[in-house]
């Protein structure tokens, strides 16, 4: 018999400007169902997020927090042991991390087939992107779906010289050129407050600028106390309710003039005072894409006004976190090939969880209960310390708790904060918890290990 006859179809062209969670899971993703996928990146695949901002600041951390363990060894019943930062080894570390993400980024595009350009992108028509090749030369491509995926870069105000030697910005941080002596931090939102904790555990004096009269402006008040307290315990200056207005340099000293007018010294300042998209250069114009301060305007499945048009990770101005960028990714990959286009699976961005690498860590996910308070909705709130905890005990930290706010009708999960060890990753239970509708008593029956940290969240649950 002869083979059947059927006319193929030729696949779906992706063409993805932008290199970082966002567009590489796109890029992966799309490639697994069958697209032809071209990706397009002027510097490293895997982004900003790999080679300046989670994974080198977490990576420093994590250094940190090594050195601060083996600091109290002795509390734990060891002879006393004293860490000394090794700041060469340091930043080979951080490179080595760097590059073995990126090559086992590499690696995965190379496998699933996606034609990886070295150049920067930008629109010249709805179909068309020209791409400034790094030899030089110019080449045009065509998509049937465009994605952009260019991220966001630090906002530097006109008032703050940054010269990557005194006076830094994130992205001058992982590491800087030299440990700073004094660190003077404006900003205490996320990013500042991990600098703090950074800086401070590789035994730099540290001082925080703080426009609110909370650190954490944005998070419960309960938590942001404890990350406050933990700060001037550990000799952080905070001047709260101070906004920075005027940085100066002189000589091997910065200054940080404050609209209150006090005046904040150091050796060196950092700003953390927010982001802003990388859109100019990216030829929205030239295919009619609506944008709103930079950011392109998108709808539930992350499409912008040009129907084949998407935007995906910072540049959408949605959560401007990597988890979500590379989930917008996988989104938009199933959305343009026809796969799960139901409403109720559009991203809830209300259910992201998140979490702040400090020490203690502080995680949250859904409702918080300041947020539902000020909206007049009925929660009930139950609240378990780590104290309270064998495993806590082991550890040598009792510090911390587990809130969780429930529905009082339904015993539904609707959020949750955690401040104390390992919170990052306690808080996965209650982000499923929360997505998946799973209700108070579910987790108080889950039989979890004994002794182990996540005990308390089932106890906080009762
Ligand atoms: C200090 C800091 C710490 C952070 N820590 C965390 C964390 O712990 N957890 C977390 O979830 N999130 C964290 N974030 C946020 C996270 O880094 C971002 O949300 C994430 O990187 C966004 O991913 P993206 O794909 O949108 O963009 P990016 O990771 O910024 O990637 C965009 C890519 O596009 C490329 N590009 C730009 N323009 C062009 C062009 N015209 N042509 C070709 N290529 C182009 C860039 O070179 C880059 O590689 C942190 C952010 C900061 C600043």
């Amino acid at each position: 018999m002869a083979p059947s006859s059927r006319p193929s179809v030729a696949p779906k062209r992706f063409v993805i400007i932008g290199g970082g969670p966002a567009g590489t899971t796109c890029a992966t993703h799309a490639a697994r169902l069958g697209a032809q996928v071209t990706l397009i990146e002027k510097d490293i695949v895997g982004g900003a997020a790999h080679l300046l901002d989670c994974i080198p600041s977490k990576a420093m951390i994590a250094t940190g927090g090594a050195m601060a363990m083996v600091n109290r060894a002795a509390e734990m019943g060891l002879a006393r042991v004293e860490a000394t930062l090794d700041f060469d080894a340091l930043k080979r570390r951080i490179k080595d991390i760097e590059d073995r993400l990126e090559n086992s980024v590499s690696q995965l595009l190379e496998s699933q087939g996606v034609r990886l350009m070295e150049g920067v992108g930008s629109l010249v028509s709805t179909h068309e992107v020209e791409v400034r090749l790094s030899d030089g030369t110019t080449e045009t491509v065509t998509g049937d779906i465009i994605v952009l995926s260019t991220g966001s870069r630090p906002r530097i105000p006109e008032w703050a010289p940054v010269d990557g030697v005194r006076v830094l910005s994130t992205r001058d941080a992982y590491p800087p050129p030299k440990l700073p002596e004094h660190l003077v931090v404006i900003g205490s939102g996320v990013t500042g407050v991990e600098f703090v904790h950074m800086f401070n555990s590789f035994g730099s004096r540290v001082t925080l600028i703080v426009s609110r009269q909370q650190v954490l402006p944005d998070k419960d008040p309960e938590v942001a106390a404890v990350l406050e307290q933990s700060f001037l315990n550990r000799g952080v200056k905070l001047f709260m309710g101070a906004r920075a207005e005027a940085v100066e340099t002189d000589g091997e000293r910065v200054r940080v003039q404050c609209n209150d007018g006090r005046v904040a010294e150091g050796s060196h300042v950092l700003l953390a005072i927010g982001s802003i998209p990388n859109s100019e250069g990216l030829g929205l114009e030239n295919a009619g894409v609506e944008s709103d301060h930079g950011y392109v305007v998108v709808d539930h499945n992350c499409r912008s006004n040009v129907s084949h048009i998407y935007a995906a990770g910072d540049l959408s101005g949605k959560l401007p976190l990597s988890s979500v960028a590379s989930t917008q990714g996988r989104k938009i990959a199933e959305h343009a090939m026809g796969l799960h286009a139901a409403p109720h699976r559009h991203i809830d961005y209300d259910k992201a969880a998140s979490a702040i690498f400090t020490d203690p860590e502080i995680a949250d996910v859904g409702v918080a209960e300041a947020d539902a308070f000020a909206a007049g909705r009925k929660i009930r709130v139950t609240k378990v310390p780590f104290s309270v905890s064998a495993k806590a005990l082991i550890n040598n930290d009792p510090r911390g708790f587990v809130k969780i706010v429930s529905d009082p009708a339904t015993g539904v999960v609707m959020g949750g904060s955690i401040v104390g060890r390992h919170a990052a990753e306690l808080i996965s239970v209650l982000a499923l918890a929360v997505t998946a509708r799973l209700t108070v008593q579910d987790l108080v029956e889950s039989l979890f290990v004994h002794p182990a940290l996540a005990e308390v969240l089932g106890e906080a649950a009762e």
